[in-house]
């Protein structure tokens, strides 16, 4: 008996301080949160400088486990999408999804509800798909975007609106220009709208890789960076032009690695999930 309380001790020990141990630092996680195999992206430029090609389009979610609780930073496609082996056609492409976001966050033993604070970089589904799950979240969106998804116009297209409705009443965060999530300059939400009318991008500070500054869809995609496009769809092109200008200046500033979040080649270089960088 006595022996057997010892090893639970023990055992309790070495858990509780590996989990003290775990949320010492700062850790980002690049989770697969779906694919899109675009079957033309010649939407991505206003100048037609894509017609004609296809891509296929990664569409991660980032976790940033910080001291100071857990971020999640967009979330992906709707992981009901997973069950689906050979993924489902949306008409403009191929969606597909390995494993829900759920199951992700269960390998590293987390629920939904663990997650403190949700910040979307803007309301498109491939984006926003899985955000009713995060009611115990604090929501963190620029105050343009939340009026936006808030407003008479989405709530009456249900389709559009019940992907992100259950939010209305969370705990929000409405940023004006920027806010700093721990107060300690690690995982600031900066507005560069464009893309849509309070489109958001995502800068952090690892303690050992250092800064990373991810785009949101101020960028498409690697090649649309070079060529600097701006897509037919967006909400405001010289808008666009302005925060795409202003991106660029704050990676030199901060010296950050700028990951476009929809380009394979920038997910694939990040760490394979349960994997890490800090
Ligand atoms: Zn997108």
């Amino acid at each position: 008996m006595k022996n057997t309380l010892k090893t639970l001790t023990a055992a309790l020990t070495i858990t509780l301080s590996a989990q003290a141990e775990d949320r010492d630092t700062i850790k980002l996680y690049a989770l697969d949160c779906g694919t899109i195999e675009m079957f033309d992206i010649g939407a991505f430029s206003s100048e037609g400088q894509f017609n004609g090609q296809s891509a296929t389009l990664a569409d991660p979610c980032f976790l940033i486990r910080h001291p100071k609780g857990d971020f999640l930073w967009d979330t992906g496609l709707e992981q009901s999408l997973s069950e689906h082996q050979d993924g489902m056609n949306a008409g403009y492409g191929i969606l597909r999804m390995e494993r829900s976001l759920t199951d992700q966050l269960a390998d590293l033993g987390m629920r939904t509800d663990d997650v403190e604070y949700l910040g979307l970089s803007h309301w498109h589904p491939d984006h926003s798909g899985n955000a009713a799950l995060f009611t115990s979240s604090t929501l963190v969106i620029n105050n343009r975007e939340h009026a936006f998804m808030f407003s008479d116009e989405m709530k009456s297209q249900p389709e559009a609106y019940k992907v992100w409705g259950a939010l209305e009443n969370a705990k929000t965060i409405q940023f004006d220009s920027e806010h700093d999530v721990f107060g300690d300059g690690t995982v600031v939400v900066k507005y560069m709208p464009g893309h849509t009318v309070g489109h958001a991008v995502l800068y952090v500070n690892l303690p050992e890789t250092g800064g990373y500054l991810f785009s949101g869809d101020l960028y498409t995609h690697a090649e649309g960076r070079e060529k600097k496009a701006v897509p037919s769809f967006n909400f405001d092109k010289e808008a666009t032009k302005i925060s795409q200008s202003a991106f660029e200046a704050y990676a030199e500033e901060k010296g950050a690695r700028i990951i476009i979040q929809h380009e394979m080649k920038h997910f694939n270089s990040l760490p394979v999930f349960p994997a890490y960088v800090q």
